[in-house]
């Protein structure tokens, strides 16, 4: 339990550290805003009356939740008063919203299209949006690359707008609530949702949806949830940020924890059975949570590695090297350092393939990586390019410097014993960093200085063209 809320709080201080942790005394107002709130209140108040954990209208018509108890911190301190225009649906709420029937939406994305007749105070609250799919579904790096896969998502929310446009690739089925989607998913009549972190980790846990997981996030989709006002009034919505420029970090994960964990305390006074099985519940929720996150962290960390490692050889494959070598190639410039290239491929190594077999070819590859490292100082940087070619980017390495590191390597490598017991050779290329390279120049000059190699014999190491 308290790690599943520091679960979220932790997910949430990233965001909310951002805010400005003011003083939470009552805010002095203004003429115009004392003038404004005399012929206007009680401000009337549109919400979503079932988004639960965030803002429901319950039983008795009162609006509870999450948004609800930030706008009474926000309304204590600014001397403002609320009336709730009571609706059944969130469809309904933005049409009274539209009508001009409230002058606020409590709780709400900024989108495009609120944004014809609304304008937005900072965020109340920001949460994360996760990705959920079932156990079974692999890590999702790229939401691009789900083709053809059905999302179930609420119907009418801001998140459905834009998702439908940035991932044409999904297919979009829309639910009647929260809720519904997570059953969906569930129970394999969709593949994968996205909600709010907070709404997922109470819906999961309420329901016992434990065949559910986060499979990612989507970057760009955090929610900002804001107090939408009439476009008109502008004097409201900068009295609404001065209040809301007053919630500390402090008070909104109190406001959270009170609500992600009511379940439990409104039963423990009554019925002590279910509140072992929901403290059993939650345990579990909280193991497979904290699963999940490992889980999802090792995921990332293992799809970088193995994105930008050669399985053969162990090293850096091309597009490990080029993740830091433009970065190398201008530090070498800007400062004025040296830096080579060294560029070089086996001789002959077709024939290895050809008498011994591909599977020897592949032992020798492999033999050579662990000769190159052995020979190679640790802070250069060593990656197989291709096929049986290998680049060494040497740092702080002029190019008689790096003429002798090769020469040091081709030696080894003669005299080397390799898996196929016959002797190897190598050719090379030396290029060192010029005013105005590119990565693309400076390895082509190496290629042509390894072409230069072969031409003349094999077994030895060309420098450059001089500029
Ligand atoms: P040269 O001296 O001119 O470089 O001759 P070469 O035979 O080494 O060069 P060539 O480009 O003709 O052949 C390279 C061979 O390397 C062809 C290809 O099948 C083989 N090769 C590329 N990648 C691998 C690999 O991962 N494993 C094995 N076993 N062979 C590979
Ligand atoms: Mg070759
Ligand atoms: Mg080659």
């Amino acid at each position: 339990m308290s790690f599943w809320r520091c679960c979220l709080r932790g997910w949430m201080a990233g965001l909310w550290c951002l805010a400005v942790p003011l003083a939470a005394a009552q805010q002095p107002l203004n003429e115009s805003e004392r003038a404004y709130l005399s012929a206007h209140s009680p401000l009337s108040l549109c919400v979503d009356p079932d988004w639960w954990p965030f803002e429901v209208i319950d039983a008795t018509g009162q609006h509870t939740g999450i948004s609800a108890d930030l706008l009474a911190l926000v309304g204590e301190r600014l001397g403002l008063q609320f009336k709730l225009h009571v609706t059944r649906t969130w469809e309904e709420s933005l049409a009274a919203s539209q009508a001009g029937e409230c002058r606020l939406m409590s709780f709400l994305n900024r989108t495009p299209e609120r944004e014809r007749w609304l304008i937005f105070t900072e965020p109340l609250l920001s949460d994360p949006n996760v990705l959920i799919t079932r156990e079974d579904h692999p890590f999702i790096a790229d939401l691009a690359t789900l083709s053809g896969k059905t999302m179930a998502l609420p119907r009418g929310t801001a998140m459905m707008e834009r998702l439908r446009s940035d991932y044409p690739n999904l297919i979009f089925v829309g639910t009647d609530s929260e809720t519904e989607a997570l059953q969906m998913v569930s129970e394999r009549r969709a593949d994968v949702t996205l909600r709010s972190l907070i709404v997922a980790a109470h819906t999961i846990k309420h329901n016992g949806w434990f065949n559910l997981k986060i499979s990612g996030q989507v970057p760009g989709y955090d929610n900002h949830l804001r107090v939408g006002v009439i476009k008109s009034e502008t004097v409201l919505r900068d009295l609404l940020d001065k209040g809301i420029a007053t919630l500390t970090a402090l008070d909104r994960s109190r406001v959270v924890d009170r609500h992600v964990s009511i379940n439990v305390v409104t039963r423990v006074d009554t019925d002590y059975t279910v509140v072992r099985w929901l403290l059993a519940l939650l345990g579990a929720v909280a193991l497979t949570s904290l699963l999940w996150m490992r889980r999802l962290h090792q995921l990332n960390t293992q799809l970088r590695t193995l994105s930008q490692t050669d399985a053969l050889t162990g090293l850096l494959n091309r597009h490990g090297l080029e993740s830091s070598f433009a970065l190398d190639v201008e530090r070498a410039q800007r400062f004025s350092r040296p830096l080579a290239v060294l560029m070089f491929d086996i001789d002959h190594f077709k024939r290895i393939n050809d008498s011994k077999g591909h599977l020897m070819g592949d032992k020798v590859l492999a033999e050579l990586g662990r000769v190159i490292q052995s020979v190679v100082r640790q802070v250069d940087t060593v990656s197989r390019w291709g096929g049986e070619e290998f680049v060494v980017i040497c740092h702080e390495t002029s190019t008689a410097q790096a003429v002798q590191q090769a020469e040091r390597l081709f030696q080894q490598v003669r005299v080397h014993v390799f898996p196929h017991q016959q002797p190897l050779t190598i050719s090379g290329g030396v290029a060192t960093v010029r005013a105005g390279d590119s990565v693309e120049s400076l390895l082509a000059r190496a290629d042509e200085a390894l072409y230069q190699a072969k031409s003349s014999g094999r077994d030895c190491v060309c420098v450059e063209a001089r500029e």
